[in-house]
């Protein structure tokens, strides 16, 4: 494996975000496609799960831009129709309903929170640097509770989550590290808060849990530089950068250039598969 800087020269630092690190790790040639090909190579049509997830992320982020008297559930749902975006839907009743579900699901979550508890940051942009990282991206929502600082992060995806998948996330680790450097206060705390469901799954991290997270970042950068060192010195990119064929095939946005992941899909999912339409009435969803 090679290391990032050479020896006796000042370490180079690999910048990236936490989504670039999962990127890699879920499949190297989604990775080359999305982070190193130019000009990038054309992206699938938008998916309406995720224009859901936007505009739901969008309305919550702007809700506590409201003064605090005003902001209940029932204008969390008037910011997110003022925000809505039909992109991805298979037609205008789709969106429409799926208006709707969004609606109902911001103004339950919104009516659980405490207006008055101002958070420390929303989508607030933190960093952290090791010796051969910098690593930087936007939090949803940064909590105070009591002396220490709370990662919140919204889920909007049908998918059920439990407390592994907080305790497991690099990109929340990642996310506490960084939050503690910048707003310089102690973060150990994650959380994932499941707006369909309105579950909260935390986790407490400790130095070691944490240390854990940043060697395997590491790892990580250290492997996709290599890749791209190699590639720049002409290496072969299918070697450098393979496909990893998966059930997520389905959902990449760039399958239509990927024969392995075309062939392990059966072709690109239809743009409103996401949205679970047989469990659309959110009081349903466990
Ligand atoms: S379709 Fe699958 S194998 Fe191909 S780039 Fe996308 S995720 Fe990787």
């Amino acid at each position: 494996m090679q290391q990032l800087g050479l020896e006796g020269m000042p370490t180079r630092l690999f910048s990236c975000t936490p989504s670039r690190l999962t990127s890699w790790l879920d499949c190297p040639r989604r990775y080359r496609m999305t982070y190193l090909d130019r000009p990038p190579l054309q992206k699938g049509p938008a998916w309406a799960h995720n224009t859901v997830g936007a505009v739901a992320h969008l309305a919550l982020a702007r809700w506590w831009d409201l003064p605090e008297e005003r902001r209940t559930g029932p204008a969390a749902r008037g910011l997110l129709e003022r925000a809505w975006q039909t992109d991805g839907f298979s037609d205008d009743e789709q969106a429409h309903r799926w208006k709707g579900f969004a609606g109902d699901m911001v103004e339950r979550y919104a009516d659980g929170l405490d207006p008055a508890e101002d958070p420390v940051g929303i989508e607030r942009t933190v960093a952290f640097k090791t010796d051969t990282l910098a690593v930087s991206g936007r939090v949803d929502r940064v909590d105070r509770r009591g002396d220490e600082l709370v990662v919140v992060d919204y889920k909007t995806g049908r998918s059920a989550l439990t407390e592994d998948d907080a305790r497991g996330s690099l990109a929340l680790a990642l996310y506490a590290l960084a939050c503690a450097r910048t707003l310089r206060t102690p973060c150990t705390k994650v959380e994932l808060h499941h707006l369909p469901s309105g579950k909260v799954l935390a986790w407490e991290h400790t130095p070691e849990t944490l240390a854990r997270h940043v060697r395997r970042a590491e790892a990580i950068a250290t492997e996709a530089a290599a890749a791209k060192e190699e590639l720049d010195e002409g290496g072969p990119a299918d070697e450098l950068f393979p496909p990893r064929p998966s059930s997520l095939c389905g959902w990449c946005d760039f399958s239509r250039h990927c024969p392995e992941g075309l062939a392990a899909s059966g072709g690109p999912n239809k743009p409103w598969a996401g949205l679970a339409e047989e469990r659309a009435p959110l009081d349903e969803v466990s």
